[in-house]
């Protein structure tokens, strides 16, 4: 089931917009593709499959998708077993398998579990090496995950690897609760196995431009940044977080805009209702969320192409 209507949206929201500047697409490539187009395949929430031919990058990805409590975001077709924040995490290995083969590297904003807690199997399966902060590590190493595969990180690093660089920075979490958030804790050991959803903290946050052989990619995994530490990055793809927590910030839009230089491609990310299992409708999401973004996006940087992604719907860029 697939129950997305992005064009037809947009469409009616944005026929006196400049309509050309917003690409709503699935599944195509944005010009010819030539040699080794980047391909960036969208997992929900901050989830991420980024590939170009020469290396596969999975960014926090969440893919079990949990039906989280019982409050609003929780859909009445969903018949899956509800899932509490004092219960343990248990990823769902069928999906993963189903949608993650070979990955090379896995790059981890925070700990919270929409982020962090199905790499644990992915990183077992694939043995992919994972950039994250001690915290995210120590969950890892809770899970067996051996050192060799993990790069501890806390912002500042800036690493070559083979067909692939990132830098790594430092960043801050949404301001959750209405800008009543702050949670300092970290694993600074390795906690005991499983963890319950809870206990998926948050770890401190960061953001990665991933350099690609033909494109820097500047990743956000909340809706939040210190734009200090992104003053003179010029990203040609960022992908922006947006949801509802970057509303109470100073002008969110315009300063992430301008200190990432207007990035040629901005792509949402973590805007969708991530307690509901793929192909469930994100219509409200939609339209609460991303088209007042792209609206604005408009305003500020015309010359900026904003694409929005369907569910493991797949963006080629040349
Ligand atoms: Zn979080």
């Amino acid at each position: 089931m697939s129950t997305f209507l992005y064009s037809k949206i947009s469409f009616i929201r944005f026929h006196f917009l400049a309509l050309a500047s917003i690409l709503f697409f699935l599944n195509t490539s944005i010009a010819n593709a030539q040699n080794e187009p980047i391909q960036l395949k969208y997992l929900g929430t901050a989830g991420w499959q980024i590939n170009d031919g020469k290396i596969s990058v999975l960014i926090d990805p969440y893919i079990s998708r949990v039906k989280l409590g019982n409050g609003p975001g929780i859909s009445p077709d969903d018949n899956r077993q509800t899932v509490k924040r004092s219960d343990y995490f248990v990823s769902d290995t069928v999906s993963i398998d189903s949608l993650v083969q070979k990955t090379d590297f896995i790059l981890v904003h925070h700990s919270h579990f929409d982020h962090l807690s199905d790499v644990p199997y992915i990183a077992k399966k694939t043995g992919a090496k994972v950039i994250g902060t001690e915290t995210t590590c120590n969950i890892l190493r809770a899970y067996g995950i051996p050192d060799e595969q993990l790069y501890p990180v806390k912002g500042g690093e800036d690493y070559q690897f083979e067909n692939f660089a990132v830098k790594v920075i430092p960043s801050i979490h949404s301001a959750l609760n209405d800008k009543h958030y702050l949670d300092s804790r970290t694993y600074t050991e390795v906690p005991e196995a499983p963890l319950r959803v809870s206990e998926f903290i948050e770890g401190g946050s960061l953001m990665f431009l991933a350099r690609f052989a033909k494109h820097e990619v500047l990743t956000m995994g909340s809706m939040n940044f210190v734009e200090r530490e992104l003053v003179g990055l010029k990203p040609d793809i960022l992908l922006a977080g947006v949801n509802r927590s970057q509303l109470g910030l100073y002008k969110y839009n315009e300063r992430l805009l301008a200190v990432t230089n207007n990035p040629k491609w901005i792509i949402p990310t973590h805007w969708d209702n991530f307690r509901l299992p793929y192909g469930f409708s994100q219509q409200d999401a939609v339209e609460q969320k991303l088209l007042p973004f792209v609206e604005d996006v408009i305003k500020l940087s015309p010359k900026t192409k904003v694409l929005i992604p369907k569910h493991l719907g797949t963006l080629t860029i040349d």
